[in-house]
């Protein structure tokens, strides 16, 4: 995996945060020290730790939990969400929005750029364009070669000119040809570093061309010194954004991209291999999504987002406590103890009720039930829905019809709101809420 020990040490440090018997601000200083330390070691830059620790140190401090989340899953969604903001928040891609696209590499000798055609001919040819590349690099002797050899072998149309030592005129004499094709990929001549020659040959290739975007290519090993490349290349070449390769063999990748995010060269590749599928859109929520654990990362932000608020939980509360209870109500229950787990907030917010052991059955439900009755609920009038007492004999046929579904569906569905409204029914009132109480004690004795 790329970045393998940024990636082992920040889980590391989040498996901390879930071992934790509570956050408190020793617990939250340790994390920060701990994120400091790995990203250290990934070649970020010392001011930019520091910024990205104070960001996380603050609002773990300062936020408020969500209602659907609890402290410790907050304090990670927090990681997470300022290591994103930190690698530049948004998937920027290449987005191929005219006929034909011309894309245009740039970059220093031995950074990829030869190898980045290759791979973003598969990848554009898998999405459904026309590729061709075409072989700008007059310098090296074998790279009119090279291109071939990584072209061939996925059939994309590759023009070079092996004898001729003027880039512009190799394009001139391939151009209409190639404004058949919907992407046009063109290789450049590096240098060693960059000087007034290359930036001079570079700038008069741009005038000719006039390409879509241009993308510089940085080797991940330079590390932070991808930061004085990016701004210089950024000042004199019209860059539009950056493939960063080699980040799966190096522990610097981390300062090479943190070093375009202060530049505001936008990421839009990561090369992460030598072979041609080994090229990736940069999309920094996945990224660092997969550094921390996906799986986990990705449920904890669904959670957040698709919990009921508090404030919803605390309408129904109200509403249950006047004992004003009907089948949308209970889908609407049953749905929210679905999203909050078995035993649901919504008990727990009725005043005096964070305490009752309520059976776990009644409140339990699966995501199938709730469609099913969803269903059947879209089959009911608006009376039925509001009064579910009234419906009998033809009624069930006729909603248990019209939802497509047998009729001990419906069954079940009334007699799980018959039950609920009980329930409901038991905690009318201060004296029906001692009862209640008294009830539960007993039988939990
Ligand atoms: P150019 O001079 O910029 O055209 O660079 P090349 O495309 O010739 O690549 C230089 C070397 O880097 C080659 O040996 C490539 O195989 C290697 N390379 C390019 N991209 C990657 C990458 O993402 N990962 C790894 N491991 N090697 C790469
Ligand atoms: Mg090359």
């Amino acid at each position: 995996m790329v970045l393998e020990k940024l990636g082992s040490n920040l889980k590391d440090t989040l498996s901390k945060i879930t071992k934790a018997l509570f956050v408190d601000e020793k617990l939250i200083n340790e994390l920060v020290k701990d994120i400091q330390k790995a990203l250290l070691q990934a070649d970020v830059n010392v001011k930019l730790v520091f910024t990205l620790s104070e960001n996380i140190k603050n609002r773990a401090l300062k936020e408020q939990t969500p209602g659907a989340l609890s402290k410790k899953e907050h304090l990670i969604k927090i990681v997470y969400e300022e290591l994103v903001k930190f690698l530049g928040e948004e998937k920027k891609g290449v987005e191929i929005k005219k006929k034909p696209f011309k894309i245009m590499m740039v970059g220093l000798y031995g950074s990829g750029k030869t190898t980045a055609i290759g791979k973003l001919s598969k990848y554009y040819t898998k999405r459904g364009y026309k590729v061709a590349a075409v072989g700008l690099d007059v310098w090296r002797p074998a790279a009119p070669d090279q291109l071939e050899q990584v072209c061939n072998p996925i059939k994309i149309p590759c023009f070079i000119d092996k004898k001729e030592k003027d880039p512009l005129k190799i394009y001139k004499k391939y151009a209409k040809e190639l404004s058949k094709f919907d992407v046009v990929l063109v290789d450049t001549a590096g240098r060693d570093r960059l000087s007034d020659e290359l930036i001079k040959e570079l700038e008069k290739v741009y005038k000719l061309i006039e390409p879509d975007e241009t993308l510089l290519v940085i080797s991940a090993d330079i590390g932070q010194a991808a930061q004085a490349q990016a701004e210089q290349f950024h000042k004199s070449s019209h860059v539009t954004g950056v493939i960063i390769t080699k980040m799966d063999g190096t522990a610097k990748a981390g300062g090479a991209l943190s070093a375009c995010a202060i530049t505001g060269a936008p990421v839009k590749f990561i090369g992460v291999g030598e072979k041609v599928d080994d090229i990736e859109e940069f999309d920094p929520k996945r990224f660092v999504g997969r550094m921390l654990g996906m799986g986990d990362i990705e449920s904890l932000l669904e959670k957040a987002k698709e919990a009921i608020s508090e404030e919803e939980a605390k309408d129904l509360g109200k509403k249950l406590l006047k004992g004003e209870f009907n089948l949308v109500d209970l889908y609407s229950q049953m749905e929210a103890m679905s999203k909050m787990g078995p035993l649901g907030k919504i008990v727990e917010m009725i005043p005096g009720f964070g305490q009752l052991k309520l059976p776990k059955e009644a409140l339990a439900v699966q995501e199938e039930k709730l469609k099913k009755w969803k269903h059947l609920m879209n089959s009911m009038t608006k009376e039925e829905l509001e009064n579910p007492d009234i419906i009998s004999g033809s009624r069930i046929e006729r909603i248990a019809k019209g939802a497509g579904m047998p009729a001990s569906e419906l069954r079940d569905l009334l007699k799980q709101y018959k039950m609920s409204k009980k329930m409901v029914k038991m905690m009318k009132g201060q004296k029906g809420m001692e009862k209640m109480m008294k009830k539960f004690k007993i039988s939990g004795l």
